[in-house]
């Protein structure tokens, strides 16, 4: 699972898709063994076909699930938003990301995670992209925004570090393949 990580930087975006879809099939099939509302044993669907476990006993069914998380590149003028995360696996800078809430949309999401992790509020949201995420199933959904107000202050527990950096001052940032690198390489273009 870490050694997909590190290969994002190398793999193509089809030699990915293929993996992440492997590893998150793998997820799905080693979390539902037992049914998750009466606790029998789980069965392929009859139908080949359909990608499901099935609760023989109740009836339930389980699709592979994936968890939404959003990341957001923060924009101030011509800097944007970097920060470095307590217990983030390769330390270096990246962008602000969380996990997607129950009753909570993209947007909602974005502008929670930025005022927890950095204690601002962001404006003119607008969609940048995904990518499938199987760490262990999750997707990240990309998003620009723009500063709007507040002290940026990292919150000295998932966040120890953050700054605003513009282009000629930039730390070491993430490798290429993550969606992070894409929305900071094409800001760089601009
Ligand atoms: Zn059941």
């Amino acid at each position: 699972m870490e050694g997909l990580r590190e290969m994002l930087a190398v793999m193509s975006p089809e030699e990915f898709r293929a993996a992440a879809r492997e590893r998150e099939l793998e997820e799905w099939r080693a979390v539902n063994r037992f049914c998750g509302k009466c606790g029998a044993e789980m069965r392929q669907h009859a139908n080949p076909q359909e990608r499901a476990f099935v609760c023989p006993k109740c009836g339930y069914a389980a699709y592979p699930k994936i968890s939404p998380a959003v990341i957001v590149l923060v924009t101030r003028g011509n800097e944007i938003l970097l920060q470095r995360n307590t217990h983030y696996k390769l330390r270096n800078w990246t962008l602000v990301a969380g996990f997607v809430d129950a009753g909570e949309n993209f947007e909602d999401a974005v502008r929670r995670e930025v005022r927890e992790e950095a204690s601002i509020e962001v404006k003119d949201l607008r969609y940048f992209g995904s990518q499938a995420w199987p760490f262990p199933s999750n997707i990240m959904v990309a998003f620009r925004a723009e500063y709007a107000s507040g002290e940026l202050a990292p919150d000295g527990e998932e966040v120890v570090e953050s700054g605003w950096f513009d282009k000629e001052h930039l730390p070491e940032i993430p490798h290429k393949g993550s969606i992070a690198r894409a929305m900071i390489d094409a800001w760089l273009e601009e």
